[in-house]
């Protein structure tokens, strides 16, 4: 027993899928072992996590940080902090920036930049929309790409849209000759035009009201999903789906996933958590959502696929706007930007469901740290805390309950879509490689510590 570990004393350790009375020793960044608590070993320091959860942080896989070119709303440290702080220890983040990231010049230049600002592990989705860069972007390290069905003004920047089929056929050759995930976001742009046409001449305001109802349409999402299957089955190309709140997709992903096709789904917390009401009242209303929430039938069956992992993960969708820009939604939401900041408490969101008895805490920490572990071919030194694995972990008062306001928060544009909710469960310690990054909602860690996380062809 060396005089440099750090023993986590007292709490119950989430490992080989359950809660163990255990204290966890943790060494050169990694964990050494487990011990019962009330052996000895000599330790340089100790947490006392008694009365606590210790669990694996938080592997974000769809992060916005808006850095470069739109920092006004976010950057790769306010966005590492707030992540942070809501128990994230690993974020990878989206191409749609300024430059958006589609050569290996521009993901080179945007990881030379973020090496030096994010306080936790970060990887970058690079866009496959030029086909000659996508094995170059692969060479040089980047943890997968990420493309988008639907066009429009920013956020869906429509440099990074592909709607046409053949040339989504190209891209998932191409991604598949590397090896690394592919992520698309699904959408029939022709539906969703053709709908919001047809509202605009019966006279529907141009609101986030309209569009959300149009946006949150089943069949746009799901006919897109039974196209990016068959193409995925032409290729074998990894593909994972973001945003899967639509029941007709996740029957469809349902019986890919039989089939033995390597898909893998992730639907982010704002579809199937804020309700309209919520976001009329709230500032959360830049969200494309409410919809989902209202339709029974469709909320059950997300909460079955969440359940029965034909949903893989929940990840976070951190995309932050300004509340000026939230205002502007309101007469004009086409060219509007949708999104809502996520991070500051995405741990406590998850875990308010597993209070509540909708998800079992062994699905909250698959959806959350397992399987995006294993999309990212890290696991299980990340997204477990058994021996060997890096001691990325958070500390949750599980019975802690808090109702959420916009003060304290570290996201740069210091609002909430969750204004008002009462949350279970509080994160007050997070761990990077043995290292307190925060704890008690206070930030620990430099920007720079975090290391860049390269992608894994598998
Ligand atoms: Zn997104």
């Amino acid at each position: 027993m060396g005089i440099s570990q750090t023993r986590i004393h007292g709490g119950s350790v989430y490992v080989g899928g359950d809660l163990k009375r255990n204290d966890i020793l943790i060494d050169g960044g990694v964990v050494v072992g487990m011990v019962t608590p009330g052996s000895d070993a000599e330790a340089g320091e100790t947490i006392d996590a008694t009365g606590q959860l210790v669990l694996p942080g938080i592997i974000d896989t769809h992060a916005h940080t808006r850095d470069p070119g739109y920092t006004h709303k976010e950057d790769l440290t306010t966005a590492s902090r707030a992540a942070a702080v809501g128990g994230v220890t690993t974020m990878i983040d989206m191409p749609n920036v300024e430059p958006p990231t589609d050569t290996v010049e521009l993901f080179e230049a945007k990881r030379e930049d973020a090496a030096r600002k994010s306080v936790i592990d970060w990887g970058h989705w690079v866009a496959p929309t030029k086909l000659d860069q996508i094995p170059k972007m692969a060479a040089a390290g980047a943890t997968g790409f990420k493309f988008y069905q639907v066009s429009g003004a920013y956020p869906h920047d429509p440099r990074l849209a592909v709607n046409d089929e053949g040339s989504i056929l190209d891209i998932f050759e191409a991604v598949s000759d590397v090896g690394v995930p592919c992520l698309v976001h699904p959408f029939n742009q022709a539906i969703f035009d053709a709908l919001s046409e047809r509202a605009w001449k019966t006279g529907s305001p141009h609101n986030w009201d309209t569009f959300s109802q149009i946006y949150t349409t089943d069949a746009i999402w799901k006919t897109a999903v039974g196209v990016l299957i068959e193409l995925q089955l032409m290729t074998g190309v990894r593909l994972q789906l973001v945003h899967t709140h639509s029941q007709g997709s996740l029957e469809l992903i349902r019986a890919a996933k039989d089939r033995g096709q390597r898909v893998t789904a992730a639907v982010d917390p704002k579809y199937y958590q804020l309700t309209r009401s919520e976001l009329q009242n709230g500032k959360g209303r830049v969200c494309p959502a409410g919809y989902v929430t209202e339709d029974p039938a469709r909320i059950e069956a997300i909460w079955a696929a969440l359940n029965d992992g034909t949903i893989d993960m929940i990840d976070s969708d951190h995309a932050p706007h300004t509340l000026d820009e939230v205002a502007a939604q309101d007469n004009d939401a086409w060219s509007a930007g949708m999104g809502s900041p996520q991070y500051d408490w995405l741990y406590s969101i998850v875990l308010s469901d597993v209070a509540a008895g909708r998800l079992p805490l062994s699905r909250a920490v698959a959806l959350l740290s397992e399987e995006p572990a294993r999309l990212l071919g890290l696991w299980p030194r990340k997204g477990s805390l058994l021996p060997g694995s890096d001691a990325d972990l958070v500390l949750v008062d599980p019975g802690a309950r808090h109702t959420l306001t916009d003060e304290g928060l570290q996201t740069k544009v210091g609002w909430t879509p969750y204004l008002g909710r009462t949350i279970t469960g509080v994160v007050n310690l997070t761990m990077l490689r043995g290292t307190v990054i925060a704890r008690d909602r206070q930030v620990m860690e430099e920007p720079g510590f975090g290391q860049y996380v390269a992608g894994v062809a598998q």
